[in-house]
């Protein structure tokens, strides 16, 4: 293995690295949780379907990709009735984030990506990104690598809510790792639904609100896994690995333009935020 030929960032050498600096990969963070996953599905759920996803991609394209070890825990309070979910504070989170971005940009990668796999780590890795693009010379973006699997899914499903322990993830595990899902122990279950609120609030609510888990659901389920498959499993792995190889070559390419100042007095540079 090489710098050329490797996608796992910790699995090159520092003198490797500084050949992978130099190729200018795009440096992939996986963000994930450690997090209830209803009674069939076991709790890494999250952090091993994005990783797989991401690992994939880097294993195709590996001139373009090179995938960090992931953050297997995130925001995850409103699910703690249930055994075993690890939470982590919205601002540890940040920083724990920001602090590995902003050292993968120091050693000179200039292209950054934050991949998630955890609804609720959403907003928190839109603030790594923007704060990484924002304290350093690199550019760093944030997706779900859910959204890269939307019109497969679509194609397929044949359940309408994609939310938690569902048909596309329980469907995606049977891909990955038939052995460990227990599919006898799946079932439905739903959030409490207004007409403006939800408490598990997914795309279509206008109010976005997170209730704890425990209040609404014994079973820790939102959607239908029954439905779920290994096919259906196969359909979303394919279109997210194929969509992130296009994701990465786009931002390996993604110009880094000098700054324009308009100012026409001077500006106080030496303020640091
Ligand atoms: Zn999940």
């Amino acid at each position: 293995m090489s710098a050329a030929t490797e996608h796992r960032y910790n699995r090159l050498t520092w003198a490797e690295m500084n050949d992978a600096i130099a190729m200018q990969k795009v440096v992939i963070l996986p963000t994930g949780s450690t997090e209830q996953h209803g009674r069939h599905l076991p709790l890494d759920v999250d952090v091993f379907l994005v990783e797989s996803v991401c690992l994939e991609a880097g294993r195709r394209a590996p001139d373009k990709i090179l995938v960090l070890p992931p953050i297997a825990y995130g925001l995850n309070r409103h699910h703690i009735d249930f055994p075993g979910t690890i939470h982590i504070e919205p601002d540890v989170f940040i920083a724990f984030g920001l602090n590995i971005l902003k050292s993968v940009a120091y050693h000179g990668f200039t292209h950054l990506l934050l991949v998630n796999g955890h609804g609720s780590n959403t907003p928190l890795i839109d603030l790594i990104a923007r704060c990484t693009t924002l304290e350093t010379d690199s550019v760093c973006g944030a997706l779900g690598y859910f959204g890269l699997a939307m019109e497969a899914f679509n194609a397929v499903k044949d359940t309408e809510v994609m939310a938690h322990a569902d048909e596309f993830e329980t469907s995606l595990y049977l891909h990955l790792a038939p052995e460990r899902v227990q599919m006898d122990k799946a079932a439905a279950d739903d959030d409490v639904r207004g007409k403006y609120v939800s408490s598990d609030s997914i795309y279509t609510n206008p109010v976005r609100f997170n209730d704890y888990w425990g209040r609404w659901t014994k079973l820790g389920v939102h959607g239908d896994p029954t439905t779920a498959s290994a096919e259906k499993g196969r359909a979303i792995f394919e279109a997210a690995v194929s969509g992130l190889i296009d994701v990465a070559t786009e931002w390996q390419n993604w110009p880094i333009a000098q700054r324009s100042d308009q100012h026409t007095g001077p500006v106080q540079s030496q303020i640091r935020w």
